[in-house]
């Protein structure tokens, strides 16, 4: 590849990286697959293979987690100070700092985003998720308690890491993901096996060695790619894990959770959504409608929080469609490194498939395509981006996570009140994410007491900040990411009480 747009630099250090075969990472030490097998991962916007990875078993796993649990119980890592551990986030997210271009360069191959889409986003997101979680690792306390016990007690609580973390990310946002779960986990004391998808090992592989040269001791970082029905179940079931921590699919979270059983692990869940955007008549339609536009199509909708229902005022309704249709078809589609693409491909033949078969279950129970609906080129797995209109809450298109770029709009009359509006937003198994657009705040207050979704957003497109809570009710999953919540998730809470008298 060779793209003047591109920075060179970037481009000679990912040519070299997919030279070599990908390995796995445990104890320090880079080393190949136990039973030697390899995979490859593909280019989603020609089908072509990039590179080959690793493809980690339970022996794999089982090594890892071995690593992991002596760095927690033997090794030094316990009794390294939080400042050291802030240090090495710190180190780190100067390393991602330093690499930024090309690890972009490389999301953007393994996934098909754009490039600079990857560079401001995905990689920038990163960064600052370094950064903040450095900052908790020296302000995790526990507290103080007031007992009433006979007698004279000193009683408080500490705030221990969980222990060794499973972290199993997917393949929409593969490095800012993997980075999500390191981060906290590291800044809580824990040590980690982490677990890319099939689909998008690279970035992850980058980022453990990054980690490496950040100088993370041997064990704290531990790296296992590979398949989710080998490595990830491995990983999931093994009785040296006490912590899951999972972004991905409804279905495997189901799984997850039954695997987990075992050993009680602690369970954080990041799952599907249907989220909706709700945009009543006083609506700013200016900024309405781009943000309910790039709401779902950005990331070509793979997206765990796109808003993927649309609910639109009738006296509105018809110009909120135009404006999103006119703007799907004004979206570039094209490989994440052609200077000009603003959507990249969906990940794979499987994913395009999926979506085109949604399209069509909409077609057959009776909604009707304002845009797009078909695969987009000849090569790659691109989608035009899709607008249904004549939806209704019973087909599988307005309940079901589609993750590719497929809108389905609603409208609404006078009669529909806050309740009814937040009964049509919460009229789906999952709840993560809902976006309202009013001027009249006393109802956009309302409204957002009543939706049950983890995130509530009026008036605002993406609102993703390392500071702020992320995660779902419902099916949309367990637990929250980010924020103080997302450091808490990866520590276990131990009460003493110590009688004085
Ligand atoms: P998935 O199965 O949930 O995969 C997510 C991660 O879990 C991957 O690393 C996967 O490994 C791993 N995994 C799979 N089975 C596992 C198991 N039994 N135990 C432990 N780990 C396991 O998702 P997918 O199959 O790639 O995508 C299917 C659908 O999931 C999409 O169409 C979309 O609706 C949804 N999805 C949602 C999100 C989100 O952010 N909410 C992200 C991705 C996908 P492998 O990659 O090797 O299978
Ligand atoms: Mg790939």
């Amino acid at each position: 590849m060779n793209a003047p747009h591109l920075p060179e630099v970037a481009q000679r250090a990912v040519a070299a990286f997919l030279n070599r075969d990908g390995r796995l990472f445990v104890d320090g030490a880079w080393t190949a697959a136990h039973e030697g097998g390899l995979l490859t991962t593909e280019d989603p916007a020609t089908g072509q293979p990039l590179t080959r990875f690793a493809r980690g078993t339970a022996a794999d796993i089982d090594r890892a987690v071995g690593a992991a649990r002596r760095a927690l119980d033997e090794g030094p890592w316990p009794g390294t100070p939080p400042r050291e551990r802030a240090r090495l986030l710190r180190r780190l997210a100067d390393l991602v700092t330093r690499d930024a271009e090309m690890l972009a360069l490389l999301e953007s191959r393994d996934n098909g985003k754009p490039y600079g889409v990857a560079r401001a986003f995905d990689i920038n997101l990163a960064i600052e998720g370094l950064h903040y979680n450095a900052g908790w690792a020296t302000k995790i306390t526990g507290e103080t308690l007031p007992d009433s016990l006979p007698g004279e007690w000193h009683t408080y609580t500490l705030r221990e890491p969980v222990g060794v973390a499973g972290l199993i990310v997917p393949w929409n946002v593969p490095f800012t993901m993997a980075v999500a779960k390191l981060a906290p986990a590291i800044a809580a004391g824990c040590t980690v096996v982490l677990k890319p998808a099939e689909q998008t090992p690279l970035t992850t592989i980058r980022l453990v060695e990054l980690c490496e040269e950040a100088g993370f001791p041997p064990g704290v970082v531990n790296l296992v790619t590979g398949l989710g029905s080998e490595a990830g179940a491995a990983l999931v079931a093994h009785p040296g894990v006490d912590k899951v921590s999972f972004t991905g699919s409804t279905a495997t979270g189901r799984a997850i959770l039954t695997a987990a059983a075992g050993n009680f692990k602690r369970v954080s869940l990041e799952l599907g959504g249907k989220s909706p955007t709700l945009i009543l008549p006083d609506a700013d339609l200016a900024q309405a409608i781009p943000a309910a536009a790039m709401g779902i199509f950005a990331n070509t909708g793979q997206v765990c929080a796109a808003g993927s229902r649309l609910f639109a005022h009738e006296a509105v309704f018809d110009k909120v469609v135009e404006g999103v249709a006119r703007i799907a078809e004004g979206l570039r589609l094209g490989p994440g490194t052609a200077p000009d693409s603003d959507l990249g491909p969906v990940i794979s033949q499987t994913q395009l498939d999926r979506v085109l078969g949604y399209v069509e279950s909409g077609s057959r129970a009776g909604a009707r395509l304002v845009t797009g609906g078909h695969k987009a080129r000849e090569q790659g797995y691109f989608v035009a981006p899709t607008v249904f209109v004549d939806t209704s809450p019973d087909m599988a298109i307005m309940r079901e996570e589609i993750f590719g770029p497929v809108l389905c709009a609603s409208r609404f009359g006078d009669d529909a009140d806050v309740a009814q509006l937040a009964r049509a937003a919460n009229s789906t198994e999952y709840g993560l994410s809902a976006s309202i657009w009013t001027r009249d705040l006393s109802r956009a207050h309302r409204l957002a007491r009543r939706i049950r979704s983890g995130t509530v957003k009026v008036n605002a497109g993406p609102a993703l900040d390392a500071a702020l809570p992320f995660g779902g009710m419902k099916n949309s999953g367990w637990g929250r990411e980010n924020g103080k919540e997302g450091v808490l998730a990866f520590t276990e809470l131990k009460t003493v009480a110590m009688k004085l008298a």
